[in-house]
């Protein structure tokens, strides 16, 4: 048995044998994988292999992509038939919303690359002529998708590899994994011990007790998903002998089920609610090709409906059930990418569509480890966007529901209900008082916009059937607030409305305590933070400056808003819900020697914020500070008293109006906000939420990791030179900035106003085009209440970048005009945020 290699991959399912695979083909061949028992012999062997490319995640598509390119190329590399059938995907709409789904997901498609038609049910009808199209309205077809045999690919890519030097040693149990003082692990097994420089655990149900051998708690726990095969059907063995094509695989989203033919019969799966959680505590020691007896009761009414539309599955007596567990995070996404706290481990778990997402996630985490970056943003897949929050109850509760929502649409402002409210502030009451309608980031309960008094939908809208409703947010007594998810405008866009111009008329309060903080103080934190962060490192206490931590090819990875606190102290807030990322960066990235500290803040700090031009008048009343322009400008900070109560006051915000936030201690956060509501009363303060400051952010073009900014874009693409000093002889990324300067930019980042918008304004991820060309792609979108302009933020080739130039831009299959105008249409000098 080998005793050391340079990576020991754990697990031998396909996602494993992947990574494996890609490991190899990078050229590091001395690389081992680890298997309990046979390859496959988890979930791989039972998967119903089909490849889905339709995902609305812009790096979840990416990977699925990639592996639908891959898959076929096996065979000629290793001689092995992996048995893909590109029969296509259909997926049918039954209603005008899921068509606003399939038409979004179009430009997500067309950006990735990936192709997509729109069928009418007439030519699904002609596809799939045992299927009836009572109620649908159209369709999407992936002519490149179909399905595969899992375990006949993971041989073919267990072959690939192990014809580049890599080692599989099956019948292997990893029992232990420690760390030594020199970073190197050691990785136990029931055969003996290996050393090495890397591990990635890939071991599907099991991904929570590897992660326990290591102090890891991974947030993934399986559900059970089964799927029916059943007996041959005359009308389909006829279809076959006369060499008439397979139909496809048939996805009735809106019954929330897939079919394909198997064999001369049908498959079934469906996604059904209230399959239940299962492997809690891991698989027994000897699970191997395991299945769970099966539970037809809880597929009854899929079973139902899958009749209904293809009557002929009626007709058919069953031939085997299929009842796993199929591995699952809270998002429903896997988790690809570095474990947090631990240096070289890796994780690529929590696979629900493994087979379709194997090669992708091999691909990019080999990337990751052996060049230290992947080549796509992995942000909707790294680890580290879920907290310490997501453990058993809450992954149980999630896990379902993610499990049990795979197919209901997907609406961009959609707030799932599950283990909420978990993660209250203390003005949580307060806010839900006043009409809070909150969204859920990291697990934090925030206020998206707030209902007015008396507010609620009407019966009309409830009763329409695309109506879906939100019933997460509280009930105000007497008054239930009602929010429509949708594509379009929706009952929330008047009322967000008025919050915007609330706010720049009159004075707004905001609760953004879910901000991550941290103080990184010691003698050694100016230096450090000179070299990690890409801006000048802010001299004077109480200096404020927006910095960057980015990858050494000069992408974005993380920002930071750094306020000199005090000697030697910097206190660093970011995006919430990106708390534990950009914590791991700052944690792996101290230096050795202990001349740095870092302190995580998150939860002892409330943040409240208060803007518009009565800001100041507001604050006057309950500090003796002098709040004055000479005395407190634009981009300081200061410790001051509201009432009696201490906190850094720090003049930016994230709207462009004269404003503070108040960074204060967590436990006082009432006592403030009551200081702030009662001296504002005068003013007529009010709250307002997130999709407020989204809009007023959008009309500043202020960036948004991961959308403007990610390691996909080079930080000059992205617009950021202000915020980069090249002064400085040395920073993580200067290089890369250095020679994409001199290579030239791919992409350059633009405010575009978007033309004859009616109900339907950008989102981001939208293809933009000129002479019908594709030439980019959007980031963000949105309505901008104080410019009264449909906005979006874009990603376009230089040469299409120039102001004023025209473009097009399709949203939910409208081409739209889109001109490129100056960046921040609202106040471009600034003199709000300075008055
Ligand atoms: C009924 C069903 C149908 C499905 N259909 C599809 C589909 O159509 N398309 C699709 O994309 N996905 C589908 N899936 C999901 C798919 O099966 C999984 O996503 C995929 O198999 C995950 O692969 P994996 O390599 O992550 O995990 P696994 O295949 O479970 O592999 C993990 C391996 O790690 C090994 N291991 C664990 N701990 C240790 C240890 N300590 N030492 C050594 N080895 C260890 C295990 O023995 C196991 O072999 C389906 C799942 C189910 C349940």
């Amino acid at each position: 048995m080998k005793t050391s290699a340079r990576v020991v991959v754990i697990g031998g399912g396909v996602v494993g044998v992947s990574t494996l695979y890609h490991l190899a083909k990078m050229g590091w061949s001395d690389v081992v994988l680890i298997e309990r028992k046979e390859l496959t012999s988890g979930s791989t062997w039972h998967a119903a292999g089909l490849l889905p490319l339709f995902n609305l995640s812009y790096s979840v598509g990416k990977l699925h992509q990639y592996s639908v390119d891959l898959y076929p190329s096996l065979e000629a590399e290793t001689d092995l038939n992996v048995g893909f059938s590109r029969v296509s995907n259909i997926r049918l709409a039954n209603s005008p919303d899921r068509m606003d789904e399939y038409r979004y997901y179009a430009g997500v498609a067309k950006t990735i690359g990936v192709d997509v038609n729109f069928l009418t049910p007439e030519q699904v009808h002609e596809i799939w002529p045992l299927a009836q199209m009572d109620g649908v309205l159209g369709a999407i077809q992936h002519p490149a998708d179909g399905y595969i045999q899992p375990a006949d690919l993971t041989q073919a890519l267990a072959k690939g590899a192990r014809q580049r030097g890599a080692t599989i040693m099956r019948n292997t149990t990893v029992t232990g994994i420690t760390q030594k003082a020199n970073g190197e692990w050691v990785v136990a097994t029931d055969q003996g011990d290996i050393t090495c420089e890397h591990v990635v655990s890939a071991t599907g149900s099991f991904a929570r007790q590897t992660g326990a051998m290591v102090g890891l708690d991974v947030p993934v726990i399986p559900v059970e998903h089964q799927y029916i095969v059943t007996e041959q059907h005359p009308a389909i063995m006829e279809r076959r002998a006369k060499g008439l094509p397979e139909m496809g695989v048939l996805r009735e989203s809106d019954s929330s089920w897939y079919m394909r033919e198997e064999a001369g019969g049908l498959l079934l799966g469906p996604y059904e609610v209230g399959a239940p959680a299962c492997y809690v505590k891991g698989p027994a020691a000897n699970s191997e090709y395991e299945l769970f007896p099966d539970a037809l009761e809880r597929l009854e009414p899929y079973i139902l409906s899958a009749i209904e539309r293809v009557p002929a599955f009626g007709e058919l007596g069953i031939k085997k059930v299929y009842n796993g567990a199929i591995a699952y995070t809270p998002d429903g996404s896997p988790i690809v990418g570095p474990a947090p706290g631990l240096k070289n481990f890796w994780l690529n778990e929590g696979h629900s569509f493994g087979i379709t997402a194997a090669g992708g996630a091999g691909w990019q985490l080999a990337h990751w480890i052996v060049d230290g970056e992947p080549t796509i943003d992995m942000m909707g897949v790294d680890p580290r966007r879920f907290g310490t929050y997501a453990d058993e109850g809450y992954l149980i509760e999630k896990n379902e529901e993610a499990y049990a929502k795979v197919f209901t649409v997907h609406y961009p402002d959609e707030e799932r209900e599950a283990a909420r409210p978990l993660r209250q502030t203390p003005c949580y009451d307060r806010m839900k008082k006043l009409g809070a309608v909150f969204g859920s980031v990291f697990g934090w309960e925030r206020p998206n916009w707030f209902a007015p008094e008396g507010y609620e939908l009407t019966d009309a809208d409830l009763d329409r059937p695309e109506t879906l409703l939100n019933h997460n947010h509280p009930d105000v007594p007497g008054a239930p607030i009602r929010e429509k998810w949708s594509f379009r405008r929706s009952n929330y866009f008047e009322h967000v409305g008025n919050e915007c111009r609330h706010v720049t008329e009159k004075v707004g309060i905001q609760d953004m305590s879910a901000f991550a903080k941290c103080l990184i103080s010691g003698p050694g934190a100016e230096e450090w933070l000179g070299k990690l962060l890409s801006n000048a490192v802010p001299k004077k206490i109480g200096r404020v400056a927006l910095s960057y931590l980015l990858t050494p090819a000069g992408g974005v990875r993380s920002e930071f808003t750094v306020y000199k606190r005090g000697p030697q102290s910097y206190y660093l807030v970011s995006a919430g819900a990106l708390e534990q990322h950009d914590h791991d960066y700052l944690i792996k990235a101290l230096p050795a020697d202990g001349s740095v500290k870092f302190e995580r803040l998150t939860t002892a700090m409330g943040v409240l914020v208060l803007a518009g031009p009565r800001a100041r008048d507001v604050l006057a009343k309950v500090t003796r500070t002098d709040l004055s322009n000479e005395a407190f400008p634009w981009l300081t900070g200061k410790r001051i008293s509201i009432g009696a109560a201490p906190c850094d006051a720090l003049r930016v915000n994230f709207i462009g109006e004269l404003g503070w936030e108040f960074h204060h201690p967590i436990e006082m956060q009432n006592y403030i906000f009551d200081k702030l509501m009662e001296a504002g009363a005068e003013f007529d303060i009010k709250p307002f939420g997130i999709r407020a400051m989204t809009s007023m952010a959008l009309e500043k073009s202020y960036k948004l990791i991961p959308r403007e900014l990610s390691v996909e874009y080079n930080a000059l693409e992205s617009g950021l030179e202000r915020f980069i000093s090249m002064k400085k002889p040395d920073f993580v990324g200067r290089d890369g900035l250095l020679a994409k300067k001199e290579a030239g930019l791919s992409s350059t980042l633009v405010t575009l106003e978007v033309l004859g918008v009616t109900d339907a304004d950008a989102r981001g991820s939208e293809a933009i085009y000129r002479d019908g060309q594709l030439v980019g792609r959007a980031t963000s979108g949105g309505y901008g209440w104080r410019t009264a302009k449909s906005l979006a933020l874009a990603m376009i080739a230089p040469e299409h970048a120039n102001l004023g130039t025209e473009l097009e831009i399709s949203i939910l299959g409208t081409m739209h005009k889109a001109v490129v105008i100056p960046d921040s249409p609202f106040d471009p000098e600034n003199l709000a945020l300075r008055s």
